[in-house]
């Protein structure tokens, strides 16, 4: 079922009363209102959200528009608020959720629709079944198709007050729900603090890994590592208030939403003559008495008669009665009078209507989005002074190897400089990130689990180079292992195949932790496809990698059974059409190769040889931001 035929309806109307008769879904719940939480769940499943409510109607309609109060008297309970919802629905179905679900299952609407169409019912509902109870039912969580009001209008006249009582009239379905969490919902003032104070539950690495068929660490593959990491780390929720320009690459931690009709009013499109349709003609010329000129900026203060006409500059409001606008180039003039040509233009042409760009009321960006240059311009244009991003992520990091020399020091016999500490600050430096540089540590156990232990209590997520290869001293594994929740995986891919990860502890603080390997390749590598989704994350960001496709200019040797990123220079072909080409040597330590490269060419686990003009996956190292 398209989510355009369900609109989706917030069940706010009750009394509160164990809540000590507040409203309930605007109590404070995690930096918002309760019901904002709902709401944000509900809205990317549905067509759009309308708010039943009896009380607060303003703070309401804050959160939602619009918002429609009990049409039957007397608080008579949730079906009253469905009733409300029902009369108003647009749209064939209607999927109502109480405003004290702050967790309810984003596939709600998915799984209610596929119900509803399997079994061609008017209704269906969850419920949820936990080990070795009942099934509990849970009715307010209802998909309901909205011509069956009257037999609900008629249940409530009859007194009838029951959430399921009225089903009996319907053809209803249940459709079970694994997690009963997900329905949670928040009755008592306590309830609602116990859930604040404590953070939501993270899982262990174990819990995690157990959701995976056929785990093996030893050769565990690029997606399912990727895939641990996401479910693992958790969003840092800090947030603060920041002024327009300090934005500018920060993550927004909440929606913006427009207060303005953008643009403001009815305005021209082009440099031309602003006219009523009703005196065009299709089948000859048309002449008009121009009678004042609009400029942008300007008000319009004309009004023209018919047969009249203003001259209007692009982006000039347009006068009252006008609603077409006639390119300059396509009149003759004469004096104050000009004439287009028969069906020059039609009714309504080059006119922009007020609002066509953005809605007051409607968001003009989304939380989780990194501010760029555009969306800058965009929060000016609706006179947003300031927004609120995410605290910055402060990530620690370290280069680990007694063979490494800081830049400045003499590179003694069989030494090498330490370049990834560089790499890691660019990287870094990039994502936005507060860095934390703690230099290089030496292969000693006491020196690197004083260097972990200080990373973690001053740092949100700590990045290391090397020593998590199997050539490498087992301590490590051994310290990252007691500090915290840490496992060390050897990924089916090239670069990179060591990788530790994990959460580790230190003095009540805790971090997550990234053990990259050393070689200079590999650790670019290997902070690209899963340290910095991981990152972002903790930021609240949503930015995914660029994902595109060019021709191969030449033949790739490639082994089944493991991802291989090869850095690549994209450029045009002979025939105009892009191109990639990989650099001369692809060894793991050869820097040179990537700062050569402009893209990594992503040789898929299911891949084998590439021939020369094979389209092969690609992602461009910049990108017009
Ligand atoms: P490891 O993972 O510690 O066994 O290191 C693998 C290879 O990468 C060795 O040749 C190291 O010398 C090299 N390597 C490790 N860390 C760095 C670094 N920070 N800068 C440059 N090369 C490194
Ligand atoms: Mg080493």
């Amino acid at each position: 079922m398209d989510k355009l035929l369900i609109t989706g309806l917030i069940l706010a109307g009750g009394r509160g009363s164990r809540m000590g008769n507040v409203d309930k879904g605007l109590q404070p719940f995690r930096g918002k209102p309760m019901a904002q939480h709902a709401i944000e769940r509900l809205l990317p499943q549905v067509g759009s959200v309308m708010v039943n409510a009896n009380r607060n109607l303003e703070a309401w309609l804050e959160l939602a528009a619009p918002v429609w109060a009990d049409e039957t008297p007397g608080f008579a309970g949730p079906l009253a608020g469905l009733e409300a919802g029902l009369i108003h629905c647009a749209t064939p179905w209607l999927l109502a959720v109480p405003c004290d679900s702050p967790f309810l299952p984003l596939d709600l609407a998915e799984r209610l629709a596929a119900a509803v169409e399997a079994n061609d019912a008017d209704l269906a509902y969850a419920v949820t079944q936990e080990a070795g109870m009942r099934p509990q039912p849970h009715p307010v969580f209802c998909l309901v198709k909205a011509s069956r009001l009257p037999v609900l209008s008629q249940y409530l006249r009859e007194g009838g007050r029951r959430m399921d009582g009225w089903y009996k009239e319907l053809k209803a379905v249940e459709v079970a729900f694994e997690d009963a969490d997900a329905f949670r919902n928040i009755n008592t003032l306590d309830e609602l603090q116990g859930l604040e104070q404590t953070a939501p539950p993270a899982p262990t690495l174990a819990q995690v890994v157990s959701c995976l068929s056929g785990y093996d660490p030893d050769a565990l593959p690029v997606r399912d590592a990727q895939r641990i990491i996401r479910e693992f780390v958790q969003p840092v929720r800090a947030v603060e208030q920041v002024a327009l320009r300090a934005a500018f690459g920060r993550v927004l931690a909440r929606d913006v939403v427009s207060p303005i009709d953008v643009p403001a009013h009815d305005n021209s499109a082009m440099d031309g003559f602003a006219l009523r349709g009703a005196d065009l003609r299709s089948d000859a010329p048309v002449t008009l008495r121009v009678i004042g000129t609009t400029f942008a900026g300007n008000a319009a203060a004309v009004v023209p008669a018919p047969g009249e006409c203003v001259r209007i500059m692009t982006g000039g409001v347009m006068p009252e009665g006008c609603d077409s606008v006639v390119p300059q180039e396509f009149v003759s003039q004469e004096g104050d009078m000009i004439t287009l040509p028969a069906g020059a233009i039609r009714p309504g042409d080059n006119r922009r209507f007020a609002g066509e760009d953005l809605r007051a009321g409607s968001p003009a960006l989304k939380a989780g989005r990194v501010v760029r240059p555009a969306d800058l311009g965009l929060l000016a244009s609706l006179g947003i002074p300031e927004v609120a991003v995410q605290r910055r992520l402060r990530v620690a990091f370290f280069s680990t190897g007694d063979e490494l020399r800081s830049v400045g020091e003499p590179l003694d016999e069989g030494c090498v400089y330490d370049s990834n500490r560089y790499t890691i600050y660019g990287m870094l430096q990039r994502l936005g990130c507060d860095i934390i540089d703690m230099g290089v540590v030496r292969d000693d156990p006491s020196v690197l689990e004083d260097t972990l232990r200080s990373a973690c209590e001053n740092a949100d997520a700590i990045i290391t180079s090397g020593g998590v290869s199997v050539g490498a001293a087992d301590y490590t594994r051994q310290i990252m292992a007691r500090l915290g929740d840490v496992t060390f995986w050897k990924i089916g891919m090239r670069p990179g195949r060591p990788l530790a990860f994990g959460r580790i502890s230190s003095n009540g603080r805790s971090a997550f932790l990234f053990g990259l390997p050393g070689n200079p390749v590999a650790v670019m590598v290997s902070f690209y496809f899963f340290a910095r989704e991981a990152l972002l994350r903790m930021m609240g960001a949503d930015a995914p990698l660029p994902l595109l496709r060019a021709r191969s200019g030449g033949a790739i040797r490639k082994k089944p059974g493991r991802t291989e990123y090869q850095r690549g220079i994209l450029a045009r072909g002979a025939d105009g059409e892009p191109e990639v080409r990989i650099t001369g040597s692809q060894g793991s330590g050869i820097l040179r190769s990537m700062s050569e490269a402009n893209c990594m060419v992503v040789l898929h686990d299911e891949q084998g040889n590439v021939a020369a003009g094979d389209m092969v996956d690609i992602i461009p190292f910049e990108g017009l931001v």
